[in-house]
């Protein structure tokens, strides 16, 4: 298990990037500034022929690769990315990330997708998803990817994401704050060596963090699709994790996460090197998630309960979450990251008219005059 020290972190990590919204000129400045301390090179170019950066660190003979933002908006693992290449460029370094630079050399590409980094979008510009392009390889991006893992030969690989805020598990009503997956490497799932391998490294990161985020770590959904690149290398024999970074509470800049995925990537990095133990069987018993969380409930209202969630969108360089309802209904069952009780009163937009589906509700108002601000 891996200790750090949040107040070492604090005083270090790359506070060029923040927010939810991570384009590619933020990347573009940060990687360019810091050379010659970062050893980079350009792997290839997007369709929009935006520059695909590697960066290489760490003098170790085990190899892992990593990449971030395959899917444009998930931006939280580019952030904790470079928290820890600013740790591994400190004079002051923690002994932890020493002990990674020696035993391994990292192949880090902290932007694989920078044309849907930059449009706020999970695509490429072509409008295809990466991550269901692993065996067909028709995209650029894809391409570099693959030209990279022929290259570097990785001996494990961590595949970098992060989900909506509508993971959570019922059982402990609790939101999934981070997840991750050992991808199944055949139709039938079989627990091969490299499965057991990211399994292992798994537990070991789940065993890090497990105090901090109780019931908050989660197992994704492990059905076998040869299309995402994680099935695809562990189909080859490439041990891959991914990797998640989920919510917490009112994290909606996922700051907080940023900073347990930064230890998920610390306690990952010390761990796959290593993975001697088989501890797949722990594994196994993390909780996987469910699709049981909304943004805001509305509870005991004259309709039942009313769901909303936030859609994203880019406006002026900010990511504006825009509350829109999902269902209004006495059925709902989903727990809010943030819980309203209706006080068994009507609600109605501003002028009167009824809420339904699809409606965008930055704020209501009840039968008595009260009011709800919802953005
Ligand atoms: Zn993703």
């Amino acid at each position: 298990m891996v200790k750090m020290n949040r107040a070492w972190y604090q005083n270090n990590y790359e506070y060029r990037l923040s927010n939810r919204y991570i384009s590619a000129a933020m990347i573009d400045a940060i990687v360019k500034s810091s050379s010659p301390s970062l050893d980079y090179t350009i792997a290839g170019y997007s369709v929009q022929q935006k520059p695909i950066y590697t960066i290489t660190v760490g003098r170790g003979n085990f190899k892992i690769l990593m990449w971030s933002q395959m899917h444009g908006n998930e931006a939280t693992t580019t952030k904790a990315l470079f928290d820890f290449l600013k740790s591994a460029t400190s004079k002051n370094m923690p002994a932890v990330v020493k002990e990674i630079l020696d035993r391994c050399t990292l192949c880090i590409i902290p932007q694989l997708n920078p044309d849907g980094a930059t449009a706020y979008t999970r695509h490429n510009a072509n409008n295809i998803d990466l991550n269901r392009d692993a065996a067909a390889n028709t995209q650029p991006e894809m391409q570099i990817l693959h030209r990279v893992i022929d290259s570097f030969a990785p001996h494990f690989c961590f595949n970098l994401h992060g989900q909506r805020t509508i993971y959570g598990f019922t059982k402990t009503q609790t939101s999934s704050s981070l997840s991750f997956l050992a991808p199944a490497a055949d139709e039938a799932r079989t627990i091969t060596l490299s499965r057991k391998r990211a399994m292992t490294v798994i537990t070991e990161i789940y065993n890090t963090l497990k105090e901090e985020l109780p019931n908050g770590i989660g197992r994704y959904d492990d059905t076998f699709n040869i299309n995402c690149i994680g099935d695809y290398l562990m189909h080859a024999g490439i041990p891959t994790v991914l990797y998640e970074a989920g919510h917490i509470a009112e994290d909606y800049t996922r700051e907080e996460i940023r900073y347990a995925v930064f230890k998920a990537l610390i306690a990952g990095m010390i761990a796959a090197p290593k993975c001697k133990d088989d501890l797949s069987k722990a594994y196994l018993a993390i909780a996987e998630h469910e699709k049981c969380f909304v943004d805001i409930v509305i509870a005991n209202t004259q309709d039942g309960s009313i769901a909303i969630q936030y859609e994203e969108r880019l406006e002026q360089g900010q990511i504006v979450f825009i509350p829109v309802v999902l269902d209004i209904s006495s059925e709902i069952t989903r727990i809010g990251h943030r819980q309203i009780d209706g006080l068994h009163k009507k609600y109605t937009h501003f002028d009167h008219t009824d809420i339904k589906r699809g409606d965008v509700v930055s704020a209501l108002k009840a039968d008595d005059g009260s009011t709800i601000t919802l953005s």
